[in-house]
């Protein structure tokens, strides 16, 4: 400014004409007649003045361009941007001033208003002293005969602003990428999932040509559990797996407070940052290498893994920027890994219990049936049997329909045990058991061991007919199983059964009592009556 404001009197600027010349004042009093007029140019002069030290103090370029595109005035802001004094740029046509190129980038915008458009626009410009955002407006000038003799030109530096607006979109961009991924983990519990959208929206944020996360799964290796890369980056399927004597402790070592690795040109790295020689296979060219780290309750934080990014084309000079968005995307990851282990104990423990519950029911189911068993015929035991005719009974009652009973004992037992001693006398029961059983066909009958070599069988829904027929049944099987019993001298007696049958429409005339007793007195009569066969309760 001071270098300017020296030369404003004496060297020709756009309003220089005018200047009133300093002898002037000299001028004799035959010429003070002209005072008046003379006062007027001082006056006038004084207003240019004020005008022209307004302009340089502004911090834009104004200028007027005449239709030759020379300029006709600049102001001193123009020495600052071009290194150009304003009286130099006088007459100087505006590539001299601006360079080339930027006048090949303005050059339509400077037809627009020689043609008589008022032009504003927005653009960078390549100054050759350097880029600069600019806005430009650039005013017509018209003569009195309303043709266009040039433009009034203001350029203003919008640098900072633009880079302010980048930077809060790029803040807005970071935002987004973090809330995809915080979103994601609260959406799902799935790791695989959230790390994929991880390494996603790292890769499209970043713009980089690998993304990708490296487990340790022991204290010698790690993996890579989920990458992206460029088809022009691919990841070698050899490397997908790492190890070196002491990985985690070494990683744990470097990484272990949190630290965070930007390399702008690995080829240059001297330090040890403990995956070197596995990034150097992978032939990248810069990477940023961060920890994921679980939080202990000590303070301390367990590195769980490493999320790395890397580009293999060319190196890359890091942002601050984004060194910390990985940093805080690494904070999420680590919280999801922490969900995943508290969801796989729960799951662990939820199997646990699960296994466990089955095992108690199978338990109980085994016992139950061991209570109903009886174990040497494996057929209800009296127990079942007792339940099941109560229950029948009632069942049958309130449906009015015949519940039948038979019983049923073998004959001459007692020899037969003498004979052929007590384990065959088992055997024989077994055999008497499980014949008996296959000539019941209904699911709801049930055969039960009564006690000692004495069965029951308890027939819902069935009439007094219907259960002879089942006790005939039941009493040829067995006979024509031919098992002999015991040799008089003049025959061979064979294991037979005898059977009493009765049927009853439960009411409240009638007892399960009496339906019992009608069984084992028809049961005592057949006996009575000679044996192997049935006879039906009054
Ligand atoms: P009846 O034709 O009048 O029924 O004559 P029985 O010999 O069969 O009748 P008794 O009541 O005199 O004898 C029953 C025999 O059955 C006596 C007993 O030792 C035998 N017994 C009872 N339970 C079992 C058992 O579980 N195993 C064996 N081997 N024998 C049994
Ligand atoms: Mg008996
Ligand atoms: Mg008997």
């Amino acid at each position: 400014m001071a270098e300017a404001s020296q030369g404003k009197y004496d060297t020709p600027r756009f309003w220089n004409e005018i200047t009133p010349d300093s002898t002037d004042a000299n001028l004799p009093p035959a010429a003070w007649r002209h005072e008046a007029t003379v006062n007027k140019q001082i006056q006038v002069y004084a207003q240019l003045h004020l005008l022209q030290q307004l302009m340089d103090s502004m911090p834009v370029c104004i200028s007027y361009i005449d239709q030759n595109r020379c300029y006709q005035y600049a102001n001193t802001t123009y020495q600052a941007w071009f290194g150009i004094r304003p009286e130099d740029i006088y007459g100087q046509p505006i590539e001299a001033v601006i360079g080339a190129e930027a006048y090949q980038r303005a050059k339509p915008n400077v037809d627009r208003a020689l043609a008589g458009e008022r032009v504003v626009y927005e653009a960078v410009m390549p100054y050759t002293a350097g880029h600069r955002y600019v806005q430009g407006t650039l005013v017509p000038d018209y003569n009195i005969d309303g043709a266009v003799q040039g433009y009034f030109a203001l350029i203003q530096d919008l640098s900072d602003r633009k880079a302010a607006e980048i930077a809060l979109q790029r803040k807005a961009e970071r935002e987004h990428t973090l809330g995809q991924i915080t979103q994601k983990i609260r959406q799902t519990l799935d790791l695989q999932s959230i790390l994929a959208t991880a390494t996603e929206e790292v890769q499209g944020y970043l713009r980089v040509d690998r993304t990708l996360i490296f487990q340790f799964t022991s204290d010698h290796a790690g993996e890579i559990v989920q990458s992206t890369s460029q088809p022009t980056c691919p990841i070698a399927p050899d490397l997908r797996q790492w190890q070196a004597d002491g990985l985690r402790q070494s990683c744990h070592r470097y990484y272990g407070q949190g630290t965070v690795k930007a390399i702008p040109d690995l080829g240059a790295e001297v330090e040890d940052f403990c995956m070197n020689r596995w990034i150097e296979l992978m032939a990248a060219k810069s990477a940023i290498v961060v920890p994921v780290l679980q939080p202990q309750p000590d303070g301390a934080g367990n590195l769980w893994g490493l999320l790395i990014i890397q580009t293999c084309a060319t190196c890359r000079q890091w942002e601050l920027g984004e060194a910390e968005l990985l940093e805080q995307v690494a904070d999420q990851l680590a919280i999801a890994v922490q969900q995943a282990d508290l969801l796989a104990q729960v799951q662990y423990q939820a199997r646990r219990l699960s296994e466990t519950n089955q095992a108690l029911e199978q338990a109980n189911q085994r016992l139950k049936d061991l209570s109903h068993r009886d174990e040497l015929t494996q057929i209800a035991n009296r127990r079942y049997f007792d339940t099941v005719l109560q229950r029948e009974w009632k069942r049958m009652g309130r449906s009015r329909l015949p519940l039948s009973l038979i019983m049923l004992d073998v004959d001459y037992f007692k020899q037969f045990n003498d004979r052929h001693g007590h384990p065959a006398g088992d055997d024989c029961l077994v055999t008497v058991a499980q014949t008996s059983l296959q000539v019941i066909n209904r699911a709801t009958d049930v055969l039960a061991r009564y006690g000692g070599e004495e069965f029951a069988v308890v027939l819902p829904q069935t009439d007094l007919a219907g259960a002879v027929i089942l006790a005939e049944a039941i009493r040829t099987s067995i006979r024509n199983l031919n098992i002999v019993n015991f040799e008089t001298p003049t025959e061979t007696v064979y294991v037979t059964v005898s059977l009493g049958v009765a049927c009853q429409i439960p009411s409240r005339d009638t007892s399960l009592q009496t339906l019992i007793a009608a069984a084992d007195e028809a049961l005592y009569r057949a006996k009575q009556a000679g044996r192997d066969r049935t006879v039906c309760g009054e």
